[in-house]
Order: structure tokens, then sequence, then C-alpha cells
């Protein structure tokens, strides 16, 4: 999927959540990515993990490293990155 594809899903959805309509299961709307470390001191720091984001009504996309607890760096991984 496109960016801008991804985009326009996620900007109905957003306004859908944002309505109070929370969709079950697999039609919550989710996008492709990586999780990596950033905490120097976990061993998992600089490992990076292909991991599904699941929209928010924010926008904003939340990674927690799970051996350290930490919020991860996230990047999507989309057709035009
Ligand atoms: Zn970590």
């Amino acid at each position: 999927m496109k960016r801008s594809e991804y985009e326009a899903l996620a900007l109905e959805f957003r306004v859908r959540l944002a309505a109070g309509d929370f969709p079950e299961g697999d039609e919550w709307l989710s996008v492709p990515g990586t999780s990596t470390c950033t905490t120097p001191n976990c061993h998992a720091f600089g490992v990076t993990c292909a991991v599904r984001f699941h929209e928010n009504a924010d926008g904003v996309y939340r990674g927690i490293c799970g051996p350290c607890g930490q919020p991860t760096e996230v990047k999507l991984t989309l057709e035009d990155g």
C-alpha cells in the first residue's frame, strides 16, 4: 500500500474513532512497520522487529520494547517508504 492510500484510510478511520465507533478485531485499521529499541543499556538495543501498528485517534504510532519497556523508534513499511 502507498503512503497516500494508507493516509486516506487512516483519516477516515480516525474520524470513526473520534465519533466513538470502535470496530472489533480485524476491522481495526493497522499498518505494517518496524520497531527498533534505542535504549543503550538494553540487550535489544538496535534490534529491529517487524510489527503491525494499530491506528489511534491521534495518528501517532507507538512501539514499546519488550525487554526494557521503553518507547522504540517506529517506522511504517509502505510501498513508497
Ligand atoms: Zn529495549
